[in-house]
């Protein structure tokens, strides 16, 4: 399966499939990336112990000069200082202007090693090898970053990748953990835009959940596609961009307080999806967005309710830091309906307080 994002001049493909690595020179070809000047793949240790060796094979048997800087996994790994790792790697290994950094890896490899690519000489090409479902939505928009020990993703910018390889194998070595939090994000993409994907995602969680390859791979396509057509719209999130972020204004908050680890991104959201769907309840629309997103979620193993431990004050303080946050009340991506949303700005602080405090009760 193949798809563009349409971005004028910057346009780019993205390529999902189940074994499609092994023509990685040739799709490297068709994006013009240049065999003379070396390639630098980062990843990190886990995903490099399962596929660095393959990937680097690929290449080099198609005759790519490729090197690996290899970071530790985790969050962690989104600072200054593996960036800097970075850049050492891409001198040691002779990068130029015409080179490019690949990132196989989840969303953090992909958002670190995109964010070396954007600074790295004022910027040199780059190539997304997502390796996680989650990533399906990290690697296509351009969005990259690293952390402040202040503020996550507060050091970044906007580079697009030449390409997008999705090669379904990768996936199938993910723990189970990582499955249903990467679909948690998938199901998103179903409830903001298309109410027919998210009723395939209501009869296919079984498939999805034992990572049958077909399945998958048209549950990426139409995740990858609600985003590219999203991004073709709005690349700097003006407006329309902003309802990516349904789930993600107590998601976010979530994550902060439980410290990385506990909450995985795709479980926070979950969370912070059902909670939207409550607040869209209380706005009138149908109580039955709440039950939809609710008994999708369920399904597929992930959390409803905020862990009773954790404190609604430093939930609250933990939003108010959040770049969503203005003048008393915020932006909130509210469903009107089963794909479908709004941006609201007339949310206030008090009522997203009741939400949570509705979300430690949710069974
Ligand atoms: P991740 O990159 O940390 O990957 C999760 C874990 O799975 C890691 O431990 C990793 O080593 C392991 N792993 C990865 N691929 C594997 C494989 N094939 N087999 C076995 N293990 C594997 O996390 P993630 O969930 O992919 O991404 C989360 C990050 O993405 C966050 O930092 C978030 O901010 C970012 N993100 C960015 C955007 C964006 O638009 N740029 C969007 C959403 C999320
Ligand atoms: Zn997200």
């Amino acid at each position: 399966r193949e798809l563009t994002v349409e971005l004028g001049e910057r346009s780019y493909p993205i390529y999902i499939g189940q074994g499609i690595l092994t023509n990685i020179s040739a799709l490297f070809d068709r994006a013009k990336l240049s065999r003379k000047s070396p390639l630098l793949i980062v990843t990190d240790e886990s995903v490099a112990a399962l596929h660095l060796e393959r990937v680097l094979t690929l290449l080099r048997d198609g005759g790519f000069a490729a090197t690996a800087c290899v970071v530790p996994a985790g969050e962690t790994s989104k600072s200054l200082a593996q960036l800097e790792g970075i850049v050492t790697a891409a001198l040691q290994a002779g990068l130029d202007r015409n080179s490019a950094i690949i990132a196989l890896g989840g969303g953090v490899v992909g958002d670190l090693a995109g964010f070396a690519a954007a600074s790295f000489m004022r910027g040199i090409r780059f190539v997304q090898i997502p390796t996680t479902i989650l990533a399906h939505d990290s690697s296509v928009g351009g969005k990259v970053a690293v952390n402040h020990p202040m503020a996550k993703n507060i050091i970044g910018a906007f580079h697009q990748p030449e390409l997008v390889l999705f090669d379904i194998d990768l996936l199938l070595t993910l723990p189970e953990r990582e499955v249903k939090a990467g679909l948690s994000e998938v199901i998103k993409h179903g409830l903001i835009w298309d109410s027919a994907f998210t009723q395939w995602c209501d009869e296919n969680a079984d498939k999805l959940l034992g990572l049958d390859p077909e399945a998958l791979s048209y549950a990426l396509y139409i995740g990858c596609q609600v985003k590219a057509i999203v991004v073709s719209q709005d690349e700097r999130e003006n407006d329309l961009r902003a309802i990516l972020n349904l789930g993600h204004t107590i998601g976010h908050a979530l994550e902060a307080v439980a410290g990385y680890g506990e909450l995985l991104h795709g479980e926070a959201i979950a969370i912070g999806m059902v909670g939207a769907a409550k607040l869209a309840q209380q706005f009138g629309y149908s109580e039955d967005i709440h039950a939809v997103t609710k008994g999708l979620f369920v399904k597929y193993g992930l959390p409803v309710s905020i862990p009773s431990h954790l404190d609604t004050d430093r939930i609250m303080s933990a939003m108010m830091h959040d770049k969503k946050f203005k003048e008393g009340t915020m932006v909130y991506i509210i469903p009107t309906e089963i794909g479908k949303v709004e941006i609201r700005k007339d949310v206030t602080s008090q009522q997203v307080r009741e939400i949570v405090d509705l979300l430690k009760g949710e069974k």
